[in-house]
């Protein structure tokens, strides 16, 4: 016998019983998108391999140790996107989106690929949905940015949310900050764990998200990049804080709050969901000023997030959120004979077109088969042809809860079940 398969190592199936929970999260982000005014962007699941090592930045972990990246027929090196940001601005750059009205706002979601230790709220694929504002350096943008992330949880009724906010300054004072940071190490080598170690030299602002816990205490006395913002971030940081304060939406400065991509600059923020285990960042997002001209554009500004979709169904599930059901059928053909069925096939095509959601059975099973299967499933009305159906031209059509039935002639069939199914 053949064997069966599993699906790959942190990958996952949505089976349809969890299918209302994407689909109620699709609808909400889409609309959140087009409340504030961004547009569609559908990107390829790959790119050039090269454009995300330069994108992502070499010394992340993303780029060292997560990327799926295979040659194709041609020999070409290519990567499954590890994250949409790098895909985006190139193809805003390539499709000449820089001469639009600034800022140029876009919105993305879909598969996004990266080698992790699979655990709780962590795959391998995953799902994000992706939000950026090309173009302006003004912090109401930010603000803007962020109120969209807000505006998403607040809509899928998410409690007890917490906005984490930082800035990690630009390349005018962020150099003087990671100075101080790797002297501070540098004296504390002991203490540090090995990755640590690297990091020094690598990639030190990661220092401060190390979640090894013998790191912990040496993070906590670690200096605080606040402390060093030139005063173009510290203006830009406190008029973004004036806002949040503004609008009274709650939130954290946490000056040990970086991001794992090199082309952040100053705001970075994560949004931590409550009763979803370790992995609870939901939300993650920032500026990127440098990108764009890192990617072969002109120095331009631009702020966005992304959200993990599979842990708002993870949210909404521990939060016991109730979301819309899909709509299941209303109506269930019962077809007693192959003259009914024949008649069953057009007649169910009619009813399907004028909006009603009907199935009918197939297979030659008895009547009662058929009942039960409709009511297994919860179908409220069943449209029992038989010979003498067909012969009088009329439907038993039963009401599956109170077992009542009426005659129907079938010319009125359709109209009738919109009209009791409406
Ligand atoms: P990042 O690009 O790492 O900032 O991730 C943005 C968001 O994507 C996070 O806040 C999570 O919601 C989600 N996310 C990141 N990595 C994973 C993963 N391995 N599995 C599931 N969701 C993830």
């Amino acid at each position: 016998m053949a064997r069966l398969y599993q699906n790959p190592k942190g990958t996952k199936d949505v089976l349809p019983e969890e299918q209302q929970y994407w689909k109620h999260i699709e609808t909400t982000m889409q609309r959140v998108a087009e409340l504030y005014g961004y547009e569609k962007l559908t990107l390829p699941i790959f790119e050039e391999t090269a454009l995300f090592r330069r994108g992502v930045g070499e010394g992340t972990d993303i780029v060292e140790k997560e990327m799926y990246t295979f040659s194709d027929k041609g020999g070409s090196s290519m990567t499954l996107r590890p994250e949409f940001t790098a895909g985006v601005v190139r193809a805003y750059l390539q499709n000449g989106m820089a001469s639009r009205t600034r800022p140029v706002k876009l919105w993305s979601a879909g598969p996004v690929f990266r080698y992790e230790r699979p655990q709780a709220g962590r795959y391998r694929q995953f799902t994000q949905f992706n939000v950026e504002a090309i173009g302006e350096l003004d912090p109401a943008l930010d603000f803007e940015i962020m109120s969209a992330a807000w505006h998403l949880y607040d809509a899928l009724g998410f409690r007890k949310l917490n906005f984490q906010i930082n800035s990690i300054g630009c390349p005018l004072c962020r150099p003087g900050y990671l100075r101080k940071l790797k002297d501070y190490y540098r004296g504390r080598l002991s203490g540090i764990c090995d990755d640590c170690r690297t990091r020094i030299e690598k990639n030190p602002l990661r220092l401060l998200d190390c979640k090894n816990a013998s790191c912990r205490p040496v993070i906590e006395t670690a200096p605080s990049i606040g402390d060093c913002l030139c005063a173009e971030c510290g203006d830009h940081f406190r008029t973004l804080r004036g806002y949040l304060d503004s609008l009274s939406r709650p939130y954290t400065v946490n000056p040990r709050l970086v991001r794992g991509l090199d082309y952040y600059t100053k705001t970075v923020f994560e949004v931590w969901a409550e009763g979803i285990g370790a992995q609870n960042a939901v939300c993650g997002g920032g500026r990127y000023d440098g990108l764009i001209e890192l990617l072969g554009g002109p120095p331009t500004p631009a702020v966005g997030f992304a959200a993990g979709i599979e842990r708002m169904v993870l949210t909404l599930q521990a939060h016991e959120i109730s979301v819309p059901p899909i709509p299941s059928p209303k109506v269930y053909f019962v077809c007693l004979d192959d003259t009914a069925r024949a008649e069953a096939v057009s007649l169910i095509s009619r009813v399907r077109l004028a909006g009603v959601e009907a199935v009918m059975g197939f297979g030659g099973r008895s009547l009662k088969a058929q009942l039960r299967e409709a009511d297994r499933k919860g179908i409220p009305l069943a449209v029992i042809l038989g010979s003498d159906e067909i012969r009088s031209q009329k439907a038993q059509v039963k009401h599956m809860q109170s077992g009542t039935q009426d005659m129907v002639p079938l010319s009125e069939l359709p109209a009738f079940l919109t009209a009791r199914t409406g």
